[in-house]
């Protein structure tokens, strides 16, 4: 079994804040918030990134842009506008190396692609 946070996330052993979940993806809340809808967007399977996807995982992966706009809109994010990113290795900060993705949005998130 993989000691992997999100990992562990995926398999219900440690609670979270879920939104959405289907056979291949889980969505769930950010647990320090840096907007007013600030969501995790993850395959079930483990991956630690963008760089070691598998075909499986890419397939899973291909799916999340539909998804996050599906999610946005729930959240009343259509109009106003919201930002999808993805922190790769060290210099783009990521801290947990279970391939995620950002869904982020509720206020002027400002033009650096950041969080
Ligand atoms: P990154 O820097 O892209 O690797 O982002 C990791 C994100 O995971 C951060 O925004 C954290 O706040 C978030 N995070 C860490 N632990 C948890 C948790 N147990 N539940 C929800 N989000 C978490
Ligand atoms: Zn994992």
């Amino acid at each position: 079994m993989s000691e992997c946070l999100f990992c562990k996330i995926a398999r219900k052993e440690i609670p979270s804040a879920l939104v959405y979940e289907d056979e291949q993806l889980l969505v769930f809340k950010d647990i320090f918030p840096q907007a007013p809808v600030h969501l995790l967007i993850i395959p079930k399977a483990h991956c630690g990134g963008l760089s070691d996807q598998t075909p499986e995982i890419a397939a899973a992966t291909a799916r999340i842009p539909q998804l996050a706009a599906k999610l946005a809109a729930d959240h009343g994010l259509q109009d106003s506008g919201w930002r999808l990113v993805s922190n790769c290795g060290p210099d783009a900060g990521q801290v947990v190396f279970h391939l995620h993705f950002h869904l982020l949005g509720g206020r002027p998130l400002g033009g650096k692609v950041c969080l």
